[in-house]
């Protein structure tokens, strides 16, 4: 087994930390987050020009092909370096559905896109409000008329929908008796008349909005499918594992962030006359904190080279994506137990991370979906 870096690994993950000590700026993240509610944007076109939002997609498309292990470390890098959740890390996963089933017309749109903004230009409609782990029970609808398509249903808690200028989301066959086989990909303009958004309000994540999407008889055309009409679940979880990991990755940088500031802390902070980290109980949490850490980073750096070598990541990535889940929110949750109160505060950057990071038990498949995933193979492998 091999756990040195390539070369090639190296070097990326330097010339992204040389970026991050050059650019990010915490006040400035701080504003977005708790007052504007937006992106750090000329952070994000800082790694943008220097190619890093790119990362994975072909090289014919203008991207910087890399394997998933190294598309997972860069996500994981750019948690710990920022202390912060990215839309960048992941645009070639987020932008696959479109590079493996679009036409040409949608490729090159999205390209352009991404090159110039240095994100993905589409936010992700599947949840229906009694549609959320269950997929089967979508009821938005295309239906058609006069050469035209109509959209109509209500998506919830779209991540972007108010940056986003489309909308790629999920219709249903209602009459079709498989629900699955039933599913079609829809690009969706955000300005179509019948689209209308309301604003959820979430306790963290704050760079991005959230929201209610109603679609009332959006008239789009045929050309807006995207792929094979009735396989737009299939297309869907074509990377669904590689999208949890990339989505826990950022949960295990920030438990690292997280961590290397408070064994700092509880270098220098005082208490009876003496370091905290002095104390054995607080030396006990550093080390199950380090515990945790080497396990999920053990954890998703497999998984990917798995995926990178043609092993299935059906069970593991659910496992991964379970296990880090929690275990980053555990790790969060001790940092801000050595900051003491201060770390109950919006002053210190683990408060933002705490809650940051509890989504991940939720979004992406919850934890007990990810049981529902994996409890049965498992138990199928000793059958
Ligand atoms: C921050 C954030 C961002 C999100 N962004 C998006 C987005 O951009 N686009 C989008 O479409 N969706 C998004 N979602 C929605 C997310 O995909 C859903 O919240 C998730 O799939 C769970 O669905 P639900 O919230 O309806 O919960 P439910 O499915 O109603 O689940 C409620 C509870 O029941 C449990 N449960 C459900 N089924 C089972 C079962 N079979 N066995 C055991 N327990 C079960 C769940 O684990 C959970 O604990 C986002 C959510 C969050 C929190």
């Amino acid at each position: 087994m091999d756990f040195k870096m390539t070369e090639e690994q190296e070097l990326l993950l330097e010339s992204l930390k040389e970026l991050v000590e050059r650019e990010w700026n915490e006040e400035a993240y701080n504003d977005c987050y708790y007052r504007d509610h937006t992106y750090p944007l000329d952070f994000i076109s800082k790694l943008s020009e220097a190619g890093f939002t790119m990362l994975g997609v072909p090289e014919e498309y203008g991207g910087t092909p890399v394997d998933y292990l190294t598309l997972v470390m860069f996500a994981k890098e750019l948690a710990r370096l920022t202390g912060a959740s990215l839309p960048t890390s992941s645009n070639a996963i987020s932008i696959d559905d479109i590079l493996s089933f679009g036409n040409e017309e949608q490729k090159k749109f999205i390209l352009e896109y991404v090159t110039e903004h240095g994100t993905s230009p589409f936010a992700l409609g599947f949840s229906e409000p009694q549609a959320g782990s269950d997929s089967s029970a979508i009821t938005t609808t295309a239906t058609r008329k006069d050469g035209k398509v109509y959209i109509n249903g209500h998506k919830t808690m779209v991540s972007d929908a108010d940056t986003s200028p489309y909308l790629l989301t999920i219709t249903r066959d209602l009459e079709a008796e498989k629900p699955m086989k039933a599913m079609s990909m829809w690009l969706v303009p955000m300005d179509a008349p019948g689209v209308k958004l309301e604003p959820l309000h979430k306790i963290g994540l704050k760079t991005s909005g959230f929201h209610e999407i109603y679609l009332e008889n959006v008239e789009i055309e045929e050309s807006a499918l995207i792929g094979i009409e009735g396989e737009g679940f299939m297309q869907l979880m074509k990377n669904f594992e590689i999208e949890r990991l990339m989505l826990v990755a950022i949960g295990v940088g920030m438990a690292e962030a997280a961590f290397e500031e408070v064994a700092r802390y509880a270098n220098f902070r005082e208490q009876f006359g003496k370091p905290i980290g002095q104390f054995q109980i607080i030396q006990e949490k550093i080390t199950d904190m380090a515990i945790k850490i080497a396990n999920m980073k053990s954890h998703i750096f497999e998984c990917a080279w798995k995926k990178d070598n043609d092993i299935s990541i059906m069970v593991e990535s659910a496992l991964a994506k379970r296990y880090c889940s929690q275990a980053s929110f555990e790790v969060l949750d001790e940092a801000m137990q050595i900051l003491g109160g201060i770390g109950y505060t919006e002053e210190s950057r683990i408060s933002r991370m705490w809650v940051d990071v509890r989504h991940l038990r939720i979004a992406g498949g919850t934890d007990e979906i990810m049981v529902h995933i994996a409890g049965r193979q498992l138990l199928k492998q000793y059958r």
